[in-house]
């Protein structure tokens, strides 16, 4: 989603590892990391969550959210203590009933030390009480929490959730979601999955929503605003919802005339990917001023400068592509970002071949032609770009570039097979650029370590040659800009993000 000037996870994980408790011996701190090498802080070890039931109050007037997480996880080894991710204020903890001491550390840990040691395999209910004005927080010198003039959004990636709730903050462990928040009547709140209630007293309106399908915490989103929203059922009878700031100005048309086409464009995309994912499908348009869309589950977030030149379907494809890449089969590491950008950027090619502006292949053969071999886009590798390039156009268009490579190598009966069978073999999981690669293998009955080598690895362009083998820019003249490209290119601007 966006670009990142430094990795910040590496200055904070170093320090953190030294204290051993004086309780028992044989029961150690979870890790302060999940092990990501891309962010070695994000995340957590010693327990695997299932689920997060957030019960909050939030104002928009002064951004100040207060509440309760009750997370559900399981130990993972004899635990002494654990961290939460997490950047607002505690108030009180309890494990399993019985209040815990915790402590601060690092840049967004939250330690947590149960009365008791845990032993590996408990059942464990964390209860957090905290407070705080999410947009005063930092981690590593900025804030990903979007204040608006009428409230708050919780959309970025990697990094979301630390401002609004209490995680194990990396897609490794997934869980289900309760999300309750309680805002001043005639502001709403919008958050992933199905709505499940809402109830006014006393000034103020609960808005109770539900992802019954496990969920990355990054995917998580909060958004505290004064919106329109409209509802539906697609073709195919999943529950549509839609929000719309109330303040789009002239952007609003394009905005709708753009997002009420979630439910065409979702039946589409499942003739290719397979079933949807989920139960629940919209997107929503806050007044941020940023410039970049977020996948998040069955609910993209939009910027409405994604819709500042007219309506852009486009970019609605991207978000809507991630729900089977991205959301529902997830990254391992942050390094595998290709399983999700690559397969995005390709569904777009497909969508302006399907609007008949041009073909998948005249796509590719134009981001070949048009980008030089001395053109810095071609140094990074898009299936392990590292964390500075996480986000860089190459991830994207050489991405999909790879796709076409890929197709044209084993044929559409074998390339077709591949992304509507991945969807299903991982679904609800994780996987990562090495189980692609093996399974495009299996699928296809060909090797093909050397293609992706070539496409995904090297830090150089594929010379033409090797693009001619694979049927890529193979024409004696420069191929031409493909009607879509302007609409697809206006849709990179979703992955940058100033701090
Ligand atoms: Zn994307």
């Amino acid at each position: 989603m966006h670009r990142r000037i430094m990795a910040p996870g590496a200055l904070a994980a170093a320090s953190l590892m030294l204290a051993i408790p004086a309780s028992a011996a044989s029961h150690s701190p979870g890790a302060p990391g999940i092990g990501d090498p891309y962010y070695p802080a994000y995340g957590n070890g010693g327990y695997d969550v299932s689920h997060y039931d957030l019960r909050l109050r939030y104002q928009p007037a002064t951004d100040e959210l207060a509440g309760t997480a009750t997370v559900l996880a399981k130990t993972t080894q004899d635990l002494s203590r654990f961290n939460l991710d997490f950047l607002l204020d505690v108030q009180e903890v309890r494990v399993n009933g019985a209040k815990a001491s915790f402590a601060t550390s690092g840049e967004h840990e939250l330690e947590i030390t149960p009365k008791k040691p845990l032993a590996k395999g408990t059942a464990i209910t964390v209860v957090v009480r905290y407070r705080g004005v999410p947009s005063s927080k930092e981690a590593y010198g900025f804030t990903a929490w979007l204040r608006t003039p009428d409230g708050g959004v919780a959309a970025g990636e990697p990094e979301a959730a630390w401002w609004w709730f209490p995680s194990n903050d990396h897609p490794l462990d997934k869980a289900t979601y309760d999300v309750s928040v309680q805002v001043p009547d005639g502001t709403q709140f919008v958050s992933n999955g199905t709505l499940q209630s809402t109830s006014s007293r006393a000034g103020w309106t609960r808005y109770s929503w539900r992802s019954n399908k496990p969920q990355a915490t990054y995917l998580a989103t909060f958004a505290a605003g004064r919106f329109d929203v409209t509802t539906g059922t697609s073709e195919s009878g999943i529950p549509i919802i839609n929000a719309y700031s109330k303040d789009l100005g002239d952007r609003a048309g394009a905005a709708r005339a753009s997002i009420e086409r979630t439910g065409e464009i979702a039946d589409w995309m499942s003739e290719y990917f397979g079933p949807y994912p989920y139960d629940a499908l919209g997107g929503y348009v806050p007044n941020t001023t940023t410039g970049y869309a977020l996948e998040t589950q069955t609910r993209p977030y939009y910027s409405p400068r994604n819709f500042a030149n007219g309506s852009n379907t486009a970019v609605v494809v991207h978000e809507l592509a991630h729900q089977w890449w991205g959301d529902s089969v997830s990254v391992k590491d942050w390094k595998d970002i290709w399983i999700n950008e690559g397969f995005a950027r390709y569904a777009q090619w497909l969508w302006s071949e399907h609007e008949g502006e041009g073909t998948a292949q005249e796509i590719a053969d134009y981001v070949y032609a048009s980008r030089s071999a001395d053109d810095a886009f071609w140094t990074v590798r898009p299936g392990d770009p590292g964390p500075e390039n996480q986000f860089h156009i190459a991830v994207y268009d050489r991405g999909a570039l790879a796709l076409q490579a890929l197709r044209n190598e084993i044929g559409d009966e074998a390339f077709f097979a591949i992304l509507k069978g991945w969807p299903q073999k991982f679904a609800h999981g994780n996987a990562s650029v090495a189980d692609f690669e093996r399974y495009a293998e299996e699928v296809s009955g060909k090797p093909l370590a050397a293609l992706f080598d070539t496409w995904l690895f090297q830090p150089s362009k594929p010379a033409a040659g090797t693009a001619r083998a694979a049927s890529i820019a193979k024409g004696s003249v420069a191929p031409a800009r493909p009607k879509s490209w302007q609409k697809i290119a206006a849709t990179n601007g979703v992955h940058e993000h100033e701090h």
